[in-house]
């Protein structure tokens, strides 16, 4: 059974580690935080018997619970065929990461990230296998969203690229090769745009965030509207994804009003905290009478 290592177990981190244990994958998912960690494995624990109750799963809930354990440090990083990072989106952070993962994994197996806007290149620097460095870019929530974007560094051999499309398969996603590594890849640059100026027109009191949605809904055909998908990515990483963007010369594509970084401020970091664009349940449902009440 090939190993993988999932690292941050936060809201991407845990939908990783579940896919990959539903694909039989043996799975460890590790967080420097260990209230994480375990509300992380009880969200696994929920959706995976809520697939199960719809006859979704190809064998017991309780057999691909088993194949995911929680860790608290990186030394099972030895044991794995794959490392998938999805810690706290900072470059810094990130590079330290794989530093020391390059250090302790063995030579031969492929390192991805899961980063929404830093190339693979910036992380690459600092290990000796720049060849075996890859993005693999999941889209929340994953056990739902079809999509990986496998990102290609500008040393990722051609191997580890096609290894990498065929390991998102492995887990029933569809991957979308990028085939360049600039900030944001293709589908965060193009989804930054529209929640730039979405945001921006909200701010200046152009229309709300529940009557832009309803418009790019119906006018536009999207499942979601840019807000409740900010809301559930969590708006401290939107933010950090904004800054992140702006460091790296790509500006343009983040907001150029505050508003999202009031809002991280004051706590309304989105469906987590119960309140963002929208307010939620304590169960995490919208609460749609609260909406225009709660939008700025
Ligand atoms: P999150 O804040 O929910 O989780 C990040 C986790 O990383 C936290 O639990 C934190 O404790 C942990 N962490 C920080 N430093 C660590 C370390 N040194 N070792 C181990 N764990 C560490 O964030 P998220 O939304 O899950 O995002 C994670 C990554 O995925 C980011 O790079 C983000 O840009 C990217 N991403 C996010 C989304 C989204 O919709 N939220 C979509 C695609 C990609």
């Amino acid at each position: 059974m090939q190993r993988v290592l999932v690292v941050g177990a936060g809201f991407m981190g845990s939908g990783i580690a579940q896919v990959s244990a539903q694909a039989g994958y043996r799975v460890h998912l590790m967080d420097i935080q260990a209230t994480v960690t375990d509300r992380a494995l009880k969200e696994i624990r929920w959706s995976v018997e809520k697939l199960a109750a719809k006859d979704l799963l190809k064998e017991p809930s309780a057999k691909i619970l088993e194949r995911i354990s929680p860790e608290r440090d990186l030394s099972r990083a030895s044991e794995v065929d794959w490392v998938i990072e999805a810690a706290t989106e900072a470059e810094e952070l990130k590079r330290s990461l794989f530093q020391e993962l390059d250090r302790i994994c063995r030579p031969e197996i492929p390192l991805a990230t899961n980063t929404s806007s830093i190339p693979i290149t910036r992380l690459a620097k600092n290990t000796r296998r720049p060849e075996r460095m890859l993005g693999l870019h999941f889209f929340g929530p994953v056990p739902l969203m079809g999509l990986v974007e496998v990102v290609k560094g500008e040393k990722t051999s051609a191997e580890i690229f096609e290894r990498g499309a065929a390991f998102v398969q492995s887990l029933g996603k569809t991957p979308v090769r990028v085939q360049r590594d600039i900030p944001g890849f293709v589908m965060n640059r193009i989804f930054s745009a529209a929640l730039r100026e979405a945001v921006d027109l909200v701010d200046q009191g152009i229309a709300t965030p529940e009557d832009v949605d309803l418009g790019m809904r119906l006018g536009y055909g999207w499942n979601v509207g840019p807000f409740e998908i900010a809301d559930n990515a969590g708006l401290d990483t939107c933010a950090r994804v904004g800054q992140s963007m702006k460091a790296l010369g790509a500006g343009h594509l983040a907001p150029s009003s505050d508003l999202m970084e009031r809002m991280v401020a004051e706590g309304r970091l989105g469906r987590k905290a119960g309140k963002g664009f929208y307010t939620y349940s304590s169960e995490g449902k919208r609460l749609r009478g609260e909406d225009k009440k709660n939008s700025r």
